[in-house]
């Protein structure tokens, strides 16, 4: 079984982005900004925060992010983010999710300037995403496509399953793997909680995407021989951090899997550093 190995991709992006950076703050005489808010005190945000602030660091973004004690209104990161939206030196701002019980993500996230929009969950964006369009892509997402496309697996003309439906990651996902390009191309199935007969659905699938936050529930006996699982849930469990699948009840079965740690979440930071490049890109050179 190949062991599609996120945490050496995320790697050679992040050099590469470094370079990207380097070049792009020669042009344009500062370097590219990403500003994150993280309200309350929620652990797992603190640590994702800490990780995207230490990765900005290697590649040469420089990050500031602003953290909001649990009480903050609504009202408050709203004005936050306009602020963030007027200044010149930010080119990315990312809410980190989620929020505190009391505020409605929605219309913070509708609040971003879609140009800065560095997580790609703005309706524009994502609409832009549904059209074909250029534009900022969901992170994780894109990193499973790019995890996919270096590692030389190609779905295209393949039947690919995505196993959970949420706007940030399943959705998205389906739409990336059934999009009419080279690397894509796949003939696509969402399946969620109302799916009957989930492990016959998985049974026929050539690529498997995994995303729901259900440790270790799907093994090696619901995959077809030689089967691409890559495995984006992320569970705390009483043994460690577990994905969906239950990796060890693979080997014997899948074609190519990603671990977890060390598959698709560290492809997301890379591409949220890329899109924080591209955002600078746009927005400085392009307009
Ligand atoms: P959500 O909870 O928003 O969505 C989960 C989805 O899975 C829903 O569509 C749900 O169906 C579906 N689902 C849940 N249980 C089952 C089941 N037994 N059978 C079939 N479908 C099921 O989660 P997210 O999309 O935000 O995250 C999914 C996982 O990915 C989590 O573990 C999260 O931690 C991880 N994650 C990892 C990232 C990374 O960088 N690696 C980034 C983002 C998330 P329904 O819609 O019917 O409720």
């Amino acid at each position: 079984m190949l062991l599609l190995d996120g945490k050496a991709v995320a790697a050679a992006i992040r050099a590469e982005t470094a370079e990207e950076v380097k070049t792009l703050t020669a042009r344009i005489g500062r370097k590219p900004g990403l500003a994150v808010i993280l309200a309350g005190d929620n652990g797992p945000s603190q640590t994702y925060v800490r990780n995207k602030e230490r990765a900005c660091a290697e590649v040469g973004i420089v990050s500031e992010t602003l953290r909001l004690p649990a009480h903050t209104t609504q009202d408050e990161i709203l004005a936050h983010i306009r602020a963030l939206n007027a200044r010149e030196d930010i080119d990315g701002i990312l809410l980190q999710l989620p929020l505190p019980g009391h505020i409605d993500s929605r219309p913070c996230l509708e609040c971003i300037d879609p140009a800065k929009d560095v997580d790609g969950f703005h309706p524009v964006n994502m609409g832009r995403l549904l059209l074909d369009m250029p534009g900022l892509r969901p992170c994780t997402p894109a990193g499973v496509m790019e995890l996919l496309k270096r590692s030389n697996l190609r779905p295209a003309g393949k039947k690919a399953v995505v196993v959970g439906r949420s706007n940030i990651v399943g959705k998205p996902l389906a739409v990336m793997l059934g999009a009419k390009n080279a690397q894509a191309n796949a003939t696509v199935t969402l399946c969620h909680s109302a799916t009957p007969d989930l492990a016959s659905i998985c049974r026929d699938a050539d690529f498997l995407f995994l995303a729901m936050g259900q440790p270790e529930t799907i093994t090696g006996d619901m995959l077809k021989p030689g089967a691409v699982v890559v495995d984006v849930g992320i569970s705390v469990t009483d043994n460690g951090l577990r994905g969906d699948a239950d990796f060890a009840s693979l080997r014997d079965r899948a074609g190519a899997a990603s671990p977890v740690p060390g598959g698709v979440g560290p492809m997301t930071i890379a591409m949220l550093l890329h899109n924080t490049v591209q955002s600078c890109t746009a927005r400085c050179l392009k307009c």
